[in-house]
């Protein structure tokens, strides 16, 4: 298959055609990559900001945000089936660990992160598990979605942070409507019944 991977630092992703992922363990999900958005982390990754916190191996292949179509599953994955369109949690968790239990997967002590520390979606095939995807309606298209996989969830996150402070009455103001503020106004409206203000110095981003 087709990737596009990171062979040093500060210089362009090369294609190389590499073995397509295999489902190794039970929980394994192959995924046909429709869509994978570019996020500042990856341009982050690429001028070597990440190389000491990951510690991944180069060459490899970058790509957090993907969305597509299952393509194989291991033996025991039940929630998804193959043809399903489906959105990727950019980490891969447990499930077991104290941390998953609680809820907080981010923290989970076995934990791996595609595009981050192992191969990601920059590619035709992405190995992930069946714990982080996100079965979706098949009219959705993956290339409309796949940004909302980490730029969708981080706002999401900052929201439900406001939530219980955003009453009746009150008044929220976004500064900047950019690639994640924009998702920010759209959960302020739904999950909120704050009066939302929008600050810009881009006359086309406030439109
Ligand atoms: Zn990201
Ligand atoms: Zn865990």
């Amino acid at each position: 298959m087709n990737a596009a991977r990171l062979h040093s630092y500060n210089e362009a992703l090369k294609l190389d055609e590499v073995d397509e992922p295999k489902v190794d363990g039970p929980l394994d999900v192959i995924v046909r990559i429709g869509a994978a958005g570019l996020c500042r982390t990856d341009l982050h990754i690429q001028e070597g900001q990440w190389a000491e916190k990951s510690g991944v191996q180069l060459p490899y292949t970058p790509g957090h945000e993907n969305a597509g179509w299952v393509h194989e599953v291991g033996s025991a994955v039940s929630n998804v089936e193959v043809g399903d369109t489906v959105i990727v949690h950019p980490f891969i968790s447990c499930g077991l660990c104290d941390p998953c239990r609680a809820g907080d997967d981010m923290h989970c002590l076995n934990g791996s992160f595609p595009g981050i520390n192992r191969d990601g979606g920059f590619a035709d095939f992405l190995q992930t598990s069946a714990r982080s995807v996100v079965k979706l309606d098949p009219s959705l298209d993956p290339k409309e979605i796949a940004a909302l996989a980490d730029a969708g969830l981080t706002a999401i996150h900052a929201i439900k942070k406001a939530i219980p402070v955003l009453s009746p009455g009150t008044r929220a103001v976004v500064i900047g409507a950019g690639g994640l503020g924009h998702i920010g106004i759209q959960c302020l409206k739904a999950m909120t019944p704050a009066e939302v203000i929008v600050i810009d110095p881009s006359e086309a981003a406030l439109r």
